[in-house]
């Protein structure tokens, strides 16, 4: 109960549990933090003294994200971690979305605990080998609706799994005749499927792929021959996970209204921005995350108008905002700040990485015609940015985000002042 009681307090980005533990076991401690709406949403690695097949299904059943197996291998706890972490900060976003929706009043509900129903989940498996996809489908098929796709090639694989709202996607890396794992990443590249798990199958000797699996990115991975209450459970933790961000996303997209959002751009609008920053603010803060602003202004816009009317101005300005959206990455939020100002908040990024992203985009605009109206337009941007000052050192206090604020509009001022199209960083 103090491993709960500190996963409360402290909020980690992940938790390593070990099975054996005095007092109340670890499949137990498991149960309660996935029961435990505040925490569920942590991932929970169980360390076991055995590669013991039925522990891990012990754990899976208990919710537990992942395993390693006494003596940890460095590598694969770092391929572990950083692929959970990864997942979380995602995570951690749309709920800290929803809570702001919360705070302005909009959202009905508080952000669930981790959903457990898995019913009716639709699973696709990519395999050439008809054996083992056989026995993959039997099994899987007492729960799930599973569908099976042997020819393994790009084309007819990313077809039928952008034909129908999968939950899963399984693909083998042991095909004949292509790089499974190229085939999972292009299948990822798709709109569609991007939010869809996909679940590798790996040979149980193949240590390097399975690294490879997490580097890239992808979910999970299943050993072959498969063990089937191992797939089973793992198959089920995806499809849950999957739901759970469904289930956030969902409150969040209902509840968008004119009230956050800015008519023309689609984008949020300043209300919601600031409210947001302050929470993002503060969470970087605790967690001791860096947080950087991007604020940007179009140059010159003013003739923009004048020269070919309000209307093209109107086209310009959303499709900037596209071309910002398309760059930016799932966690930051973008909003239209004021007429031809925009900001992008960017969670866990520090200077040097913010200040790459700024670059590319601020070029991006340069380079991209704006056609409107049979005219063809070229406009540049001015960007300032800032990032989250800490508390200690020579400064007694944490700084707020209106401070952080303020400081990349400054920025923003001085490339204005530099001559436009260039980006500024804060002190
Ligand atoms: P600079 O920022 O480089 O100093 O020059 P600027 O011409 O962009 O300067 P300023 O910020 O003064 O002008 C912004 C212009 O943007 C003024 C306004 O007419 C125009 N604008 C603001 N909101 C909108 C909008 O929603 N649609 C259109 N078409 N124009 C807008
Ligand atoms: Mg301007
Ligand atoms: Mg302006």
């Amino acid at each position: 109960y103090e491993a709960i009681a500190a996963a409360r307090q402290h909020k980690p980005d992940i938790i390593l549990l070990d099975v054996m533990m005095p007092g109340v076991d670890g499949f137990e401690t498991c149960k309660l933090i996935k029961q435990d709406p505040e925490i569920s949403h942590i991932p929970v690695v169980m360390v076991t003294a055995l590669s013991d097949q039925s522990d891990r299904v012990r754990g899976l059943e208990v919710g537990a994200d992942d395993f390693l197996t006494k003596p940890i291998n460095d590598m694969a706890l770092f391929a572990r971690v950083r692929s959970l972490v990864r997942i979380k900060v995602l995570l951690d976003e749309l709920r800290l979305r929803d809570q702001t929706l919360l705070q302005m009043g909009i959202a009905a509900e508080a952000g669930k605990s981790f959903v457990s129903d898995v019913n009716g989940a639709r699973v696709l498996l990519v395999d050439d080998d008809p054996v083992q996809a056989k026995q993959i489908t039997a099994k899987l098929g007492e729960t799930y609706q599973v569908d099976w796709l042997q020819e393994a090639d790009v084309e007819p694989a990313v077809k039928k799994a952008t034909a129908m709202p999968y939950d899963v996607i399984m693909v083998s890396a042991l095909l004949m005749d292509e790089d499974g794992l190229r085939l999972a990443s292009l299948m990822k590249s798709h709109e569609e499927i991007r939010h869809v798990p996909i679940l590798m199958l790996v040979d149980e000797d193949d240590t390097a792929t399975m690294l490879k699996v997490l580097e890239m990115g992808f979910n999970d991975y299943l050993r072959v021959p498969v063990d089937k209450n191992e797939m089973t459970a793992r198959v089920r933790t995806q499809i849950r996970r999957k739901r759970y961000q469904e289930a956030l996303r969902a409150t969040y997209q209902q509840s968008i209204s004119l009230a956050i959002t800015d008519a023309l751009t689609g984008l949020y609008n300043r209300h919601y921005l600031n409210t947001h920053l302050e929470n993002m603010t503060r969470q970087s803060l605790e967690g001791k995350k860096p947080l950087t602003v991007m604020m940007m202004d179009m140059d010159h816009f003013k003739s923009v108008n004048d020269q070919h009317g309000h209307d093209a101005g109107d086209m310009v300005l959303k499709r900037l905002a596209e071309i910002i959206l398309q760059s930016s990455r799932s966690a930051d939020l973008v909003a239209r700040y004021g007429g031809e100002e925009f900001v992008v908040l960017m969670p866990e990024t520090g200077l040097p990485e913010a200040g790459d992203a700024a670059e590319r985009l601020r070029k991006t605009v340069e380079s991209t015609p704006f056609n409107v109206e049979g005219a063809c337009i070229f406009s540049t941007i001015s960007i300032g940015i800032s990032t989250l000052k800490f508390g200690g050192g020579l400064m007694k206090q944490d700084e707020c985000g209106t401070d952080l604020l303020k400081r990349a509009d400054g920025a923003l001022y001085e490339a204005k002042n530099g001559g436009r199209n260039q980006v500024k960083i804060a002190d």
